[in-house]
């Protein structure tokens, strides 16, 4: 069988999940003889080449990350939604509560820890956020939802290793399997 290619992708989320994925530990040396994981924060693969499975974490927060996500499920076969921020905004999403505005005045102006040196809503630096946060589901179709907060590693292995054998995962399925 010919090595198929991952993407791990970090949209508005806090890299918990990210944390979550490392957590399979050893087991990242049976994906990788099955895959290779092209472009991902954790090896720092820069663009989003033609992958089989794509593993997004965070929910869509501007438009860049709208952007971003249709151009991942044009080139991904299979998208999962990593975690619950991914999967319908959680914690990404409590700011929803508020206005924008009101968000940025109090992290960045009101903040005892922002001095008058400290980064301002304007900065180009900043993503520009849009009003509201939205889950990748309101975007694009997802095959499959990783939930938790963060998710469990032995669900992640599970549901990685089943499409990388060209099996569909089923929800809850690495609760049926011992690991360890
Ligand atoms: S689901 Fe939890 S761990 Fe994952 S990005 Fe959101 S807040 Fe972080």
């Amino acid at each position: 069988m010919n090595k198929k290619k991952i993407a791990t992708v970090w949209l508005g989320g806090c890299s918990g999940c990210h944390m979550s994925l490392l957590d399979i530990d050893e087991r990242i040396l049976d994906v990788a003889a099955l895959a290779d994981i092209v472009k991902s924060p954790v090896v720092d693969g820069k663009e989003m080449p033609e992958v089989d499975v794509a593993i997004v974490e965070g929910a869509i927060t501007s438009d860049e990350h709208y952007e971003e996500i249709l151009h991942i499920r044009k080139q991904a076969k299979i998208l999962i939604a990593l975690g619950d921020c991914a999967i319908h905004n959680n914690v990404t999403g409590l700011r929803n509560f508020f206005k924008l505005q009101e968000v940025f005045d109090t992290s960045y102006k009101e903040s005892p820890s922002n001095d008058a040196d400290g980064v301002m809503p304007d900065d180009p630096l900043l993503l520009k956020l849009n009003e509201k946060v939205i889950p990748l589901s309101e975007v694009v179709d997802v095959d499959f939802f990783i939930n938790g907060c963060p998710p469990d590693a032995d669900y992640i292995f599970y549901v990685i290793f089943e499409y990388l054998n060209e099996r569909i995962p089923q929800p809850g399925g690495h609760k049926k399997i011992q690991y360890g």
